[in-house]
């Protein structure tokens, strides 16, 4: 059975964090692309992975600190087994697939996408507006042309991934040894390391700014929707591509109208008088206006279609409708001449109505009972 505490070079009492640093340094030194004319370093390189696999694990750790094994008293069989003759295969095998030696800096480069949310008026919406929208991202630092580097600075290939920007991890899991590549945390995954970084941005070749973007926002464009402006979003460090800027629009309610899909709808109020004798009524929609024919003796709630008023379609032509549900509105604040001309009106066509200053439900229900 391996010595994994003399392989790591740590003694039995050494803490996890001790451990850690212990393989991470030998990991490092013995790493098989560091060494390319050294066989035996990629041999040590297992080793050392192998026994830290064991010693990094509490419950193999407390297994081989019991029985010599990590595998408890049953033997090395079960857990032992991933080692040996399968990791060099998956390490054939993963660097085959994911093309390690292309991966390579500029990988992570890539800048983060940005969201924001556009408020609009349903007029816009019916309309389609150039909304200008102002954001704070991160943009190239003119300084140094997004490298990072001050004037005139070396930039120097990262010694720890050689310039891949990409580092090998091995880790155990149910399908056994796994060996997978994260980005280099000397270099950040840059493949580089940049000697003298610029001043402006801090090495990072981009700096946070406003950055005001003009979105065309199409007609009909509906309440949550999404927006995407490509390349719009963020740009990566040190000359990294942009990310998408999603703008998200969120309708105001509005005073009059209310959307339904293609549909808008509103009310139309007209006086007791109009609905009674019918009239002709001005409405203003929401670009427009138009003259609907209340025939005499409307009832209120009768709704009133008003075509291609409505909202735009936005894969396909034409508008909505627009839908007025009729509002008879009750007059208040007579003068003594108008309740005197109802109060005729009341005689003549036999309804019954109060007296002026009669009492309310109550007052006539006690009524009925003396
Ligand atoms: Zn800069
Ligand atoms: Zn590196």
């Amino acid at each position: 059975m391996a010595d994994f505490y003399g392989l790591l070079g740590v003694d039995r009492a050494a803490t996890p964090e001790q451990i850690k640093k212990a393989y991470r340094k030998l990991a490092r030194e013995n790493h098989p692309d560091a060494n390319p004319d050294d066989p035996a370093a990629e041999a040590r390189f297992k080793e050392v992975a192998e026994a830290y696999e064991v010693l990094s694990d509490t419950e193999k750790k407390a297994n081989y600190d019991r029985f010599g094994s990590a595998g408890g008293p049953q033997g090395f069989g079960g857990g032992g087994s991933n080692f040996g003759g399968g990791l060099g295969d998956l390490f054939d095998a993963f660097f085959t697939q994911s093309g390690f030696a292309q991966g390579g800096p500029g990988v992570s480069k890539q800048g983060s996408d940005l969201q924001y949310v556009a408020e609009l008026r349903l007029e816009e919406t019916v309309s389609g507006v150039a909304k200008d929208i102002s954001v704070r991202t991160a943009v190239s630092c003119d300084t140094c042309e997004a490298t990072g580097a001050a004037d005139g600075s070396e930039t120097l290939t990262c010694g720890e991934c050689n310039g891949h920007g990409q580092v090998r991890q091995v880790r155990q899991s149910i399908l056994g040894q796994m060996v997978t590549t994260a980005a280099c945390p000397t270099c950040n995954g840059e493949g580089e390391i940049i000697t003298s970084p610029c001043s402006e941005c801090a090495g990072e070749g981009r700096k946070i700014d406003e950055r005001t973007y003009t979105v065309d926002v199409p007609a009909g464009v509906s309440h949550g929707s999404t927006l995407r402006l490509t390349g719009r979003g963020a740009v990566g460090p040190r000359g990294g591509a942009p990310g998408d800027l999603y703008v998200e629009i969120q309708v105001r309610p509005h005073d009059v109208f209310v959307r339904d899909g293609d549909t808008l709808l509103a009310e139309l109020h007209v006086a007791m008088t109009q609905a009674t004798l019918g009239a002709l009524i001005d409405f203003d929609t929401i670009d427009g206006s138009v003259e609907v024919d209340v025939p005499a003796g409307s009832q209120a709630g009768k709704v009133f279609v008003v075509r291609g008023s409505g909202v735009p379609r936005l894969r396909g032509r034409g508008r909505g409708d627009l839908r007025l549900t009729l509002v008879v509105d009750t007059p208040t604040k007579l003068s003594e001449e108008e309740e005197a001309a109802f109060r005729q009106l009341a005689q003549l066509r036999g309804e019954e109505v109060k007296e002026p200053g009669e009492g309310g439900l109550f007052s006539k229900i006690k009524s009925a009972f003396h």
